[in-house]
């Protein structure tokens, strides 16, 4: 197996040495905006602890990461009022990973509207500023 690498950029931005649009964050997980959305209000929930993917995270953090997962998606659904959710998940480069650590993606949908492909375009910051705005509130 790979061994997980502590300098990938989500590891970074755990540590706080990169930023992001932060929308919640527990003792075990932590989620923000994707900077490169497949739809408004894309957002990403990851582990604190350190895995690379579904196969080598400990079960106990992969519950905890799925009840965060599912906390988020209620916030997306509800802040963004979204008609439906997608949630996606992809292990290794030949599952469609590119950050390797392991992440949920949390991205809100609406009748009729497609998602856009992925790492298509990188989003206005304020628009994912404002979007984070309407998820981070509707945890209020
Ligand atoms: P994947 O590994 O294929 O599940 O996707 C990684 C996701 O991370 C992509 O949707 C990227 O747009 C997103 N991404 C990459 N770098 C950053 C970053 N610095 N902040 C937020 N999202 C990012």
């Amino acid at each position: 197996m790979t061994a997980y690498d502590n300098d990938n950029i989500f590891a970074k931005i755990l540590r706080g040495e990169m930023p992001s649009n932060k929308i919640y964050e527990d003792e075990h997980v932590f989620a923000f905006m994707d900077i490169m959305p497949r739809g408004d209000g894309h957002t990403l929930v990851i582990p604190k602890v350190p895995a690379r993917s579904i196969t080598d995270i400990d079960p106990s953090d992969l519950a905890d990461l799925i009840k965060g997962v599912q906390k988020v998606a209620q916030a997306a659904k509800t802040g963004m009022d979204a008609d439906g959710l997608t949630i996606q998940q992809f292990n290794e480069t030949a599952g469609g990973q590119i950050v390797f650590h392991i992440h949920f993606h949390v991205i809100p949908r609406w009748e009729g509207v497609k998602m856009r492909p992925p790492a298509s375009a990188m989003e206005d910051p304020a628009v994912l500023e404002a979007n984070a705005e309407k998820i981070r509130a509707a945890f209020a």
